[in-house]
C-alpha cells in the first residue's frame, strides 16, 4: 500500500522555474518567503500530510462522519489531527499579520494546501471553506466583525462554512429563498440550506456560517441578495463564547465520496445574523469567496491526480503480469509494459501541467493583491474557470486511469485507488459544475470583453515561440510545433465566441465546455512547454535525471494530450446544430 510522498521536487520546479517565485518574494509583505523559508515550510507540510493526515485517509472514508442527535462526529483521530493543523500554523499561512496570520504568498500556501488535499481530501476541505470565508469577512466586513471573528478563524480556533444551496437554488442562486428580516443591530435568519460542507462538525469550538439571504424588501433575483454572518454560537463582548444561536445542523448526507467530510443540512430559525457589507450585495461578496474556493476545488483535481498517481505506480512496479514484449523474461512488473507506461504518463504529465497551471495562477494572484494592476486579475479571472473545470475533470479521468492501472483490485475498495475516484467525482460538480464554469469563461470572461484577457494571453504565449525556436532538441521542436497548433485551435475558438455570442448564443453555449477543455489543454501545454526550456536551461547545474524525465514528460504531453487541441476546436465551431436537433421528445425511445 503506498503512503503519500509530497512531490517536493516537482513542486520546487514549479515554484522556482515557472511560477516565479523569486519575483513574489519581492512583493511588499512578501519579503519573509525566502527560498529557506519556503524549503522549510514545504518539508514540514510533507510530513504533516505522509504522517498526519495521509494515514486518517482510507480509515476516515470507512467510518465516515456521523450525525446524532444535532453532533455530528468525525472519524476517529479527525480532531487530533485537526489540533496538531491549528498548533502548527497551517491555516494562518496566507493571512495578514493583523489578524495573527504569518503573511506568506498564496503561492506558497498553494503547494501546502495541495500537499494537505494529496493526503487527506475530506480533512482538507475544512480549511478550504474557512480559507473562504476569511476572504470575504477581510474584504467586506465591518472592523466589528473582523475583529471578533477574524483572530480565531485565522488560526483555525473556529472554522467557517458557506452556505449557498438550498433544495430549489442550486447553480441559479436567484432562486435563494432564506430570509433576513433586520432586528436592531442584527438579523434573524430563517430558512434550510443544504449540502454544506463542514455545517456541523467537532473539529473546533465554534463554526461561522457565511449564509446568503434576502431581506424582505429585497428585489427579486441575484440583486436583492445579502451575504450574512452566522455562529454557531454568540460571541460575548470580550470575545467569550456566549449563548447556542438557532442555527442548527438536521442531518448530514450520504454520498458516494469525501465520507469524512459532513456535507449537512442547516435550519435556521430566527437564528442571530450580521449583514457582511452592504444589503444586496451578497452575491458579489460571495464571489469573492467562490473564487477562492474555486482556485481550491481546481488544486483538488491536481492533488487528487497526484495521490492517484502515486499509488498508480507502486502498484505497477509491484504486480506482476504478463512477459516483457522485447527481451527474454519471466512475468516482469506490469509497468513494463507499454499500455501500462502509456497511461502512467497521461497521470503524470496532465498533473504536472495541471500544477504548473494552478501555481502560476496563484502566483498572478499575489501580484493582483500587492500591485493592484488590473492585468494580472484579468489574466487571474480568466484561468479560475479553466482551472475548476479543467484540472477537475483531468483529476477524474487520471482517478480512473489510476484504477485501470490497478486492474480489478482498483475497483476492489482494498487498493485505495476507488476512492480517489470516488472523491474526484465531487469537483467537477460543486463551487459551480464544469458546465457553469465553462459558462462563466466563455460568457463573462471572453465574449463580454470582446475576447481583450483570452488575445492578450495567447500573445504572451507566442512569445514563448522564439525562445522555443532556438532549442536543437527534437523534443522541444515537437512540443513548439504542438503548441504553435493548440494556439491557434484557441484563438479560433476565440473569434468563434466573440463573433458569435450576439448572434447565437446557444451556439457558443453548446461548445463551451469543449472550449474550456481546449483552454485548459493549451495553457497546460503552455506551461509543459515553459518547463521544457527552463529543464533544458538548468540542465547543466541541475538533478540531470528530473530535468530529463520534465523535458520527456513535456514531449508526451504535446504528443499525446496537446494534440487533441484542433478536434476540440472543431467542436466548438460547429455550434449548436447537432447538440440542439433532437427535439427533447425524442430523447427517449421507449
Ligand atoms: C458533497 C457536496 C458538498 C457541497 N458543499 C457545499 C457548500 O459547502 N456550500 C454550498 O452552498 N453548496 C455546497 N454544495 C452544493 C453544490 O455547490 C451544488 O450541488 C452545485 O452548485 C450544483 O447545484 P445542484 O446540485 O443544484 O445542481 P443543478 O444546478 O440542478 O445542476 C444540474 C445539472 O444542470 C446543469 N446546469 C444547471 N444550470 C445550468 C446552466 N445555467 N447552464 C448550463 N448547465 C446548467 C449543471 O451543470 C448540472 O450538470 C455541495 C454539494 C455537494 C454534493
Amino acid at each position: 500500500m503506498s503512503s503519500y510522498q509530497a512531490p517536493l521536487k516537482d513542486m520546487r520546479f514549479v515554484l522556482n522555474e515557472l511560477a516565479g517565485l523569486a519575483e513574489v518574494a519581492k512583493l511588499p509583505g512578501y519579503e519573509d518567503a525566502t527560498p529557506d523559508t519556503v524549503d522549510a515550510i514545504l518539508e514540514e507540510a510533507g510530513k504533516f500530510a505522509t504522517e498526519v493526515l495521509d494515514p486518517l485517509n482510507a480509515p476516515g472514508d470507512r467510518e465516515g462522519s456521523v450525525f446524532k442527535d444535532g453532533a455530528v462526529a468525525t472519524p476517529k483521530g479527525f480532531k487530533e489531527a485537526y489540533r496538531k493543523y491549528v498548533e502548527g500554523g497551517w491555516g494562518a499561512l496566507p493571512f495578514g499579520p493583523e489578524w495573527g496570520g504569518q503573511g506568506l504568498p498564496k503561492l506558497v500556501a498553494t503547494a501546502v494546501e495541495e500537499m494537505l488535499t494529496s493526503s487527506n481530501m475530506s480533512f482538507s476541505l475544512c480549511p478550504l471553506l474557512t480559507q473562504g470565508a476569511i476572504h470575504a469577512l477581510e474584504l467586506c466586513g465591518t472592523d466589528a466583525l473582523k475583529q471578533t471573528f477574524l483572530p480565531k478563524m485565522t488560526t483555525g480556533t473556529w472554522t467557517g462554512t458557506m452556505n449557498l444551496t438550498e433544495p430549489q437554488a442550486g447553480s441559479d442562486l436567484a432562486l435563494v429563498k432564506t430570509r433576513a428580516v433586520r432586528a436592531g443591530d442584527h438579523y434573524r435568519i430563517s430558512g434550510q440550506k443544504i449540502f454544506i460542507t463542514y455545517g456541523e462538525h467537532d473539529l473546533s469550538e465554534n463554526i461561522l456560517h457565511l449564509v446568503l439571504a434576502r431581506t424582505p424588501d429585497a428585489p427579486e433575483g441575484v440583486k436583492g441578495i445579502s451575504l450574512f454572518l452566522v455562529p454557531k454560537y454568540l460571541v460575548n463582548a470580550d470575545g467569550s463564547l456566549g449563548a447556542r444561536n438557532t442555527a442548527r445542523c438536521a442531518s448530514i448526507e450520504h454520498k458516494l465520496g469525501i465520507h469524512a467530510s459532513p456535507t449537512a443540512v442547516m435550519v435556521y430559525e430566527d437564528a442571530v445574523g450580521y449583514l457582511v457589507g452592504e444589503e444586496n450585495k451578497g452575491l458579489a461578496y460571495m464571489f469573492i469567496m467562490m473564487n477562492a474556493a474555486r482556485f481550491s476545488v481546481g488544486l483538488e483535481g491536481v492533488a487528487i491526480a497526484e495521490r492517484a498517481f502515486q499509488r498508480a505506480v507502486a502498484y505497477a512496479k509491484e504486480r506482476l503480469q504478463g512477459r516483457d514484449l522485447v527481451e527474454a523474461s519471466g512475468t516482469v512488473p506490469i509497468i513494463r509494459h507499454p499500455d501500462v507506461r502509456r497511461m502512467l504518463m497521461l497521470m503524470k504529465s496532465q498533473t504536472e501541467a495541471m500544477r504548473a497551471l494552478a501555481y502560476t495562477t496563484a502566483a498572478a494572484m499575489d501580484f493582483a493583491h500587492k500591485t493592484k494592476a488590473r492585468a494580472h486579475q484579468a489574466f487571474v479571472d480568466l484561468m479560475i474557470p479553466v482551472v475548476k473545470g479543467w484540472c477537475t475533470e483531468t483529476g477524474i479521468d487520471i482517478a480512473s486511469l489510476g484504477v485501470q492501472i490497478h486492474g480489478g483490485m482498483g475497483f476492489i475498495e482494498e487498493t485505495g485507488a476507488a476512492q480517489h475516484l470516488r472523491d474526484a467525482r465531487i469537483t467537477t460538480i460543486y463551487e459551480g459544475t464544469t458546465g457553469i464554469q465553462a459558462s462563466d469563461l466563455v460568457g463573462r470572461k471572453i465574449a463580454r470583453e470582446g475576447g481583450a484577457t483570452a488575445r492578450q494571453w495567447l500573445a504572451s504565449v507566442k512569445q514563448l515561440d522564439a525562445d522555443l525556436s532556438r532549442s536543437k532538441s527534437a523534443d522541444v521542436q515537437a512540443i513548439r510545433a504542438a503548441l504553435a497548433t493548440g494556439v491557434q485551435a484557441v484563438s479560433d475558438g476565440v473569434d468563434f465566441i466573440v463573433a458569435n455570442s450576439g448572434k447565437d448564443v446557444r451556439g457558443v453555449f453548446a461548445g463551451a465546455v469543449p472550449f474550456l477543455k481546449l483552454m485548459g489543454i493549451v495553457a497546460g501545454g503552455w506551461q509543459m512547454a515553459r518547463a521544457a526550456l527552463a529543464a533544458e536551461m538548468k540542465m547543466g547545474s541541475g538533478d540531470k535525471a528530473f530535468l530529463e524525465a520534465k523535458i520527456k514528460t513535456a514531449r508526451f504531453y504535446a504528443d499525446q494530450v496537446l494534440v487533441q487541441a484542433p478536434a476540440l476546436r472543431d467542436t466548438v465551431v460547429k455550434g449548436s446544430a447537432a447538440v440542439m436537433a433532437v427535439p427533447e421528445e425524442n430523447f427517449l425511445t421507449a
